[in-house]
């Protein structure tokens, strides 16, 4: 058998986890990126939550009106996400361990208005398959009605990239960044990669290039249609006392953002359209001004855009051009995912495997 070459498109979570289990499987893979190093777009600074109990779409559908079959499709692509979440996670919780990252404490916590939506959202959930505790702790949530999901589990994703990078690397991976310009097309017997006058060429092709994806696919007279959704994060040094802070990340369900405790730092991250970091501050403010209080000023501030398929899932598929295929779409899923959506495509691309879930129809 001869070797297969493939092209990644995009060093974030997606480009990183796709060369990975491209790479177990045999593939010389080279990762292209137009920024200067690994995990600089979207998957710089998220909450860390690896928590397929999210699944749900957060649109843009869901802004429409909803048809008994938007409603279907809806909770057709939420059951898959799960499915494919409960895999990511025991992948990603695997190669974490790995690369030496130390356990944390499981859960995410989700606050709710009351005690009635939370109970409702619970039923809802338990109809995915997802397994929801509703609790009104006096640390873990602020004293407020919340769903805890006990299956869900947390990480640094951008130390995670770093480190998987890193391995990658040693692993015979090859690395392109700074690659700002990169002109893509078929030849006879694959892709032809103009990168600032120097030229790749590739068997295969994949693009995970985020929110950048739809500019390269139109190169091919591919099209695809992503909704660039923002969100932000604040990032705030450990106080020393920290015996009343949360033992998981908790998420508020009212601005989409979320607290978590890392290593080293205090994130706010998330927010549904969100571009001013200081509106987090203000909204964990409200929910714990005990805690805010004590934290000193903001270490960091960042803005990004999530990648959001309009279906409410990913697109991890072949496309209409033999040897293009595409990851990416995840929106506020990308960090859960990451993993298992690397091994699907992977395996749909060298062992064969046909799996029309999170198709895509260009
Ligand atoms: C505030 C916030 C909080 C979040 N929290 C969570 C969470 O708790 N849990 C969770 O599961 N998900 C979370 N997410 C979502 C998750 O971070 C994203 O889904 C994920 O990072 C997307 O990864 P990606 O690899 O598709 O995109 P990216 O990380 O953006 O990677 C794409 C790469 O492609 C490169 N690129 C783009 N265009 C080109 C081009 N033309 N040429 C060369 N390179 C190109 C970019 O430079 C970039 O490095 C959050 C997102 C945000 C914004």
């Amino acid at each position: 058998m001869t070797t297969q070459h493939i092209i990644v498109m995009g060093a974030g979570l997606m480009g990183l986890c796709t060369a990975d289990a491209l790479e177990e499987r045999g593939a010389a893979v080279t990762v292209i990126d137009a920024r200067s190093g690994p995990c600089e777009g979207t998957s710089f600074s998220n909450s860390g939550m690896i928590h397929p109990s999210q699944a749900k779409s957060w649109g843009p559908q869901t802004q429409k009106r909803r048809l008994k079959s938007d409603i279907e499709a809806e909770l057709y692509a939420a059951s898959v996400t799960v499915d494919l979440g409960e895999r990511s996670k025991t992948i990603l919780l695997a190669k974490m361990e790995q690369l030496g990252f130390p356990e944390r404490a499981s859960g995410c916590l989700q606050i709710l208005p009351d005690l009635d939506t939370a109970r409702a959202i619970q039923a809802s959930q338990k109809a995915i398959g997802v397994r929801t505790e509703v609790i009104m702790d006096p640390i873990d949530s602020f004293g407020l009605p919340a769903c805890r999901y006990p299956d869900d589990r947390s990480g640094d994703a951008r130390l995670f990239g770093c480190a998987l990078e890193k391995d990658l690397s040693k692993r015979g991976v090859e690395f392109v960044y700074d690659a700002k310009d990169v002109r893509l097309r078929r030849d006879e017997t694959g892709f032809r990669l103009n990168a600032g006058g120097v030229i790749f060429s590739c068997d295969q092709l994949v693009i995970t290039a985020g929110t950048g994806s739809p500019d390269l696919l139109s190169q091919l007279d591919v099209r695809m249609i992503l909704t660039n959704i923002s969100g932000a994060a604040v990032d705030f040094p450990l106080p020393n006392e920290q015996d009343d802070f949360p033992s998981c990340p908790v998420m508020d369900t009212q601005s989409r953002s979320a607290l978590t405790i890392f290593s080293d730092r205090l994130r706010l991250s998330g927010g549904w359209g969100l571009t001013d970091p200081a509106e987090l501050v203000a909204r964990w403010i409200e929910i714990a001004p005990g805690l805010m209080s004590r934290l000193g000023k903001p270490l960091s501030t960042w803005t990004s855009k999530r990648p959001v398929s309009p279906v409410g899932r990913p697109y991890i598929s072949p496309t209409s051009i033999p040897g293009l295929w595409v990851n990416t779409g995840h929106g506020h899923m990308g960090w859960t995912l990451c993993a298992g959506s690397g091994e699907l495509l992977a395996e749909m691309m060298l062992e064969g495997r046909e799996d029309k879930r999170f198709a895509f129809a260009g």
